[in-house]
């Protein structure tokens, strides 16, 4: 890409801590290029402590977008001028649009998950029975939005059981067809008896370690296994399902789909079909060692 700035090059980012590591900025260039937008994307290192100050200077240079993440995406909210009702049920946003010098939240983190179910196992949340295990930032989301989308009943697993509690009687407050429930890694296996579903929100089995506890866990033939964790290596979940037979997807797609999300709010169009998730694995493949 041989971009050339001028002074109406429109400028987006991402603010985060760490951030170098981001694969957004690939991603939301190549979509730029490809639909010969005049903006560039670029990544912001921004400390806890520095929130504030960043997103008034962004105000302040009339960025036009940005996307939040770790450790921003909820206490952005309270900088910000509005939220969208997904952002605010999710308590987290990752995409902001500059509207006129208003800023405005969104989360396409859920709606991301969502399209990737669908897209890389066919799996649509409406009437299933879904395990989540962990319930940080990311669960909180994904439980949301596949409340959203009708699940029948969510069970969040978590090592800190109060996480999971707050989340579930968070969730019952808004969703009121859909059945949650909270547990701790003991009782597991009488949850995962009958779920269609498990999605991993949890950081375990990034760096090829293994998540003991799952390793005791018998399983409903049919069911499938969602990892948001996606590596160069293969994650300890999909050792896991390959070893069973299981249907199984990492976090790959639910990268590429909310980022083309936060595309389309930004620019009011979708990226070219698979454009982001071939950016992402051309990246990857180029970082193996
Ligand atoms: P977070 O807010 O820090 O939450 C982490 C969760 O994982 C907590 O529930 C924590 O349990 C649990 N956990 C951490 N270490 C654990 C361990 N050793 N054993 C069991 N549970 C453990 O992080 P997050 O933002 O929710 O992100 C979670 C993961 O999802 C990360 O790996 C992130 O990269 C991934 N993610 C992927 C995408 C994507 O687009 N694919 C998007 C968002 C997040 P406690 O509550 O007990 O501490």
């Amino acid at each position: 890409m041989n971009k050339v700035i001028t002074g109406s090059t429109s400028v987006y980012g991402i603010i985060g801590s760490p951030v170098s590591h981001s694969l957004s900025p690939v991603m939301q260039n190549a979509g730029f290029e490809a639909i010969k937008l005049d903006a560039i994307y670029v990544p912001w290192l921004v400390e806890r402590n520095d929130l504030a100050e960043a997103v008034r200077g962004l105000r302040a240079l009339s960025v036009s977008g940005f996307n939040v993440t770790i450790p921003h995406k909820s206490t952005i909210i309270k900088y910000l001028d509005e939220v969208s009702d997904e952002a605010s049920v999710a308590g987290a946003v990752n995409t902001v649009v500059n509207r006129s010098g208003r800023l405005i939240g969104y989360n396409t983190d859920g709606a991301g998950l969502i399209l990737s179910l669908e897209r890389s196992l066919q799996f649509t949340p409406s009437g299933k029975n879904i395990v989540m295990l962990g319930a940080g930032g990311a669960a909180r989301g994904a439980v949301a939005a596949l409340s959203d989308a009708g699940a029948s009943k969510i069970s969040i697993v978590n090592r800190t059981l109060d996480k999971a509690v707050k989340i579930a009687q968070d969730m019952e407050a808004v969703f009121k067809e859909v059945l949650f429930a909270a547990a701790d890694y003991e009782k597991l296996q009488a949850i995962i008896d009958s779920a269609d579903i498990i999605i991993n929100a949890t950081p375990m089995g990034m760096n090829g370690d293994d998540f003991a506890r799952l390793e005791i866990a018998e399983f409903k033939k049919h069911v499938k296994i969602y990892d948001m964790v996606y590596s160069t290596g293969m994650t300890s979940f999909h050792r896991f399902a390959s070893g069973r037979g299981v249907e199984f997807a990492n976090g790959l797609g639910m990268l590429a789909a909310q980022g083309e999300l936060a595309f389309r709010l930004w620019t009011g169009a979708l990226p070219p079909q698979s454009l982001f998730m071939e950016t992402l694995l051309n990246i990857i493949k180029i970082s193996k060692p």
